[in-house]
């Protein structure tokens, strides 16, 4: 088999490669790092199976081997990027995800997207199911990212009514682990830099909001499984593990053993509440279900971090 994925050399784009690659399959990734980094490849690119494209997927690209699978997982995902990027991430949702639609339709081969909790928005049902619509501010500037998700969505469900392309649909929450930047800005790498450079640790609003974090080989294993089925519904793949922000703060200086402090800082706009996935549908669907809690997860991200940062004894 081979299978595109685009974002590959992004975080969850390189663990899926180097996923597909252990499995067998031949690897295409294309990105055009606008914030990926071509060193989350260095340990796949020896392999003969694999092969990087530069390419801005919000153009259309031609591939002349046979595909099997396109997986789109290109996009800027942190808020810190998508904010700074605001256009080309509502281009990579829709003009991206209309030419990877376009790219399976004419290899017949399957296609996932990688959606996101944030088309719920500042949910008003909570956990959230699949079955809820979201409430999202179109012209927020969270917008440009869960909008862009939300047509993404659409347009993968008129490929498959119209076309009878074999799609599916993925709602990420919050997922961390090794290959995340130090700098992207999400909450996890922010404090575990905070807490191992001895710096406060910053938390916005008065931390009460809450978040649900999934370590990222559960992540891969879902999609791994969801790919081979006929549903295509979307599907939440989510650690429902919930903690606040300020104990999650505690958690990491915890692990971290620093002294910094926590200073608190103003809560962005339209920063949802709370966010928690209910996986009955995944759960019954693929027998999956989170396998890594926070405690192991963090510590190998931590690792992680202090060996980047030259930390490790
Ligand atoms: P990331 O920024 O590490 O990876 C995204 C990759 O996409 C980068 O390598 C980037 O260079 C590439 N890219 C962006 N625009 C592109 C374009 N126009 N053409 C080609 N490549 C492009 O982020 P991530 O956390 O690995 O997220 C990957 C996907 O998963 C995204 O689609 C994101 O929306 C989704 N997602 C992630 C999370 C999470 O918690 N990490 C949660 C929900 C959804
Ligand atoms: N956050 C924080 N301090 C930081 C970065 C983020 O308190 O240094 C908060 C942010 O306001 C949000 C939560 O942590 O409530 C998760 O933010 P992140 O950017 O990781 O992703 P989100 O889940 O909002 O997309």
């Amino acid at each position: 088999m081979r299978t595109l994925i685009t974002g590959g050399a992004g975080f969850i784009g390189s663990h899926l490669c180097e996923r597909f690659l252990t499995e067998g399959h031949e690897v295409i990734a294309v990105d055009n790092l606008i914030t990926g980094d071509l060193s989350n490849l260095d340990h796949l690119r020896t392999s003969p199976r694999f092969r990087f494209i530069g390419h801005d997927i919000s153009n259309p690209l031609k591939v002349r081997e046979k595909l099997d699978n396109v997986l789109h997982f290109a996009s800027p995902a942190s808020p810190v990027d998508y904010l700074e990027h605001p256009i080309p991430t509502l281009k990579v949702g829709a003009l991206g995800t209309h030419n990877t639609l376009g790219l399976a339709k004419a290899h017949g081969a399957r296609f996932l997207l990688a959606s996101t909790s944030e088309v719920y928005g500042d949910p008003l049902e909570h956990p959230q199911k699949e079955s809820y619509w979201g409430n999202v501010n179109p012209i927020g500037i969270r917008g440009v990212y869960d909008e862009a998700k939300r047509f993404a969505e659409s347009i993968t469900m008129a490929y498959h009514r119209v076309h009878g392309v074999d799609t599916k649909i993925i709602r990420i929450f919050n997922t961390y682990g090794e290959r995340m930047r130090l700098n992207d800005g999400r909450v996890l790498p922010n404090f575990m830099y905070q807490a191992l450079m001895g710096q406060p640790l910053t938390v916005y609003g008065d931390g009460k909001q809450t978040r649900s974090f999934q370590y990222v080989s559960d992540l891969v294993e879902g999609i791994w499984r969801l790919l081979f089925t006929d549903f295509h519904d979307p599907v939440n793949l989510g650690n429902p593990s919930e903690i606040t922000i300020r104990e999650f703060a505690e958690e990491i200086l915890k692990l971290a053993g620093g002294t910094s402090a926590i200073e608190f800082r103003p809560l962005p706009q339209d920063d949802p509440k709370v966010r928690q996935p209910d996986i009955t549908r995944a759960r019954q669907l693929l027998g999956w279900e989170p396998k890594v809690g926070r405690d192991e997860g963090l510590k190998r991200t931590l690792e992680f971090f202090k060996r980047k940062l030259g930390k490790l004894a």
